[in-house]
């Protein structure tokens, strides 16, 4: 293996500390609450690791869990009485919902002022216009860990393979915002033949929940490759990357799993002490 790991693991404890310190200075105790609905394994896993995160800087975590028989009215009705309470900060609806339920509606129903995960439209709306507000969590954990490795973003050409509201369309806009100023492709299913673009970027960021997407063959040699995948197969958690083959030809890589999720993760401690600082001078 040539190329250099980007340990993901090892930043989002340093964006943790960070965090941590804030805490204090807050002057009141942070909270973050989560909202489960049914009874989804993966989705049971994710809140119960973003909880003990909470915890571990300082935030207080509120549950609430909820049946998968939970109606849309249910559910709105929890996210109001989240909105009105002053002690929580930050607001985080685990998707994906149940069938029957609109993640979209009950997405927009949160306060875009406790929108964590940054997906209400008013905040992916000020993304767009450069304002600020609170950015997507995964996105900002790939940016935040480019920056700091030190890899070059300004004026690096960046493909994103994924175009989700979630991930790659965000974090294509993030990374060509003034001031971090990338050159960006977007690719998806309809791209067509992928390695013709893909061996153009200094940064290449798969972001398309498919296995071995990315191969040795798509990356140019020495660039910085980010697997933002995240697929559970037979042989266990692996990304969109094959990270054996392409870690002999690429410049450095974030590992699956222990690269971009624990980012993630600690991108939603940071958007929560984000909110409540917001918060604090309003209350
Ligand atoms: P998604 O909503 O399913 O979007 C996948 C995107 O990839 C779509 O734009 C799709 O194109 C594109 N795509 C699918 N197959 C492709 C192919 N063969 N070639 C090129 N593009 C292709 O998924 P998502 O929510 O963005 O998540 C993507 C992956 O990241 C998943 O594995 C997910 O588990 C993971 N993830 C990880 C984290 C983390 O913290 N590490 C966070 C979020 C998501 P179309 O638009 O044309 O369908």
């Amino acid at each position: 293996m040539t190329a250099k790991t980007l340990d993901g693991k090892t930043v989002a404890e340093a964006v943790k500390a960070v965090v941590a310190a804030a805490v204090p200075q807050l002057g009141r105790t942070p909270g973050l609450a989560t909202v489960l609905v049914g009874d989804d394994s993966a989705s049971h896993t994710y809140v119960r690791g973003k909880r003990r995160d909470a915890e571990s800087v300082g935030i207080r975590s509120i549950h609430h869990e909820l049946p998968a028989t939970t109606s849309q009215d249910e559910v709105i009705a929890l996210v109001d009485m989240l909105n009105a309470d002053d002690e929580i900060d930050g607001i985080l609806v685990q998707l994906p919902l149940p069938d029957g339920l609109h993640s979209e509606s009950v997405v927009e129903r949160i306060d875009p002022a406790k929108d964590v995960d940054g997906l209400h439209p008013v905040n992916l709306g000020r993304l767009l216009l450069g304002r600020p507000g609170l950015r997507p969590c995964t996105p900002n954990g790939v940016i935040r860990i480019l920056e700091h490795y030190r890899i070059p973003i300004a004026g690096a050409r960046v493909v994103v393979v994924g175009r989700s509201f979630l991930v790659g369309r965000p974090l294509a806009l993030m990374l060509s915002e003034k001031g971090v100023d990338a050159t960006v492709s977007i690719a998806h299913s309809r791209s067509g033949e992928l390695a013709p673009l893909t061996t153009t970027a200094d940064i290449l960021v798969a972001a398309a929940g498919v296995p071995t997407l990315i191969t040795a063959a798509h990356v140019r040699p020495g660039a910085t490759v980010v697997d933002v995948g995240v697929n559970r197969t037979e042989s266990g958690l692996v990304g969109d990357v094959d990270f054996d083959e392409v870690a002999e030809v690429a410049g450095a890589i974030t590992p699956v799993p222990g690269g971009v999720g624990p980012m993630t993760r600690a991108m939603l401690l940071s958007n929560t002490i984000d909110a409540a600082r917001a918060r604090t001078g309003r209350l």
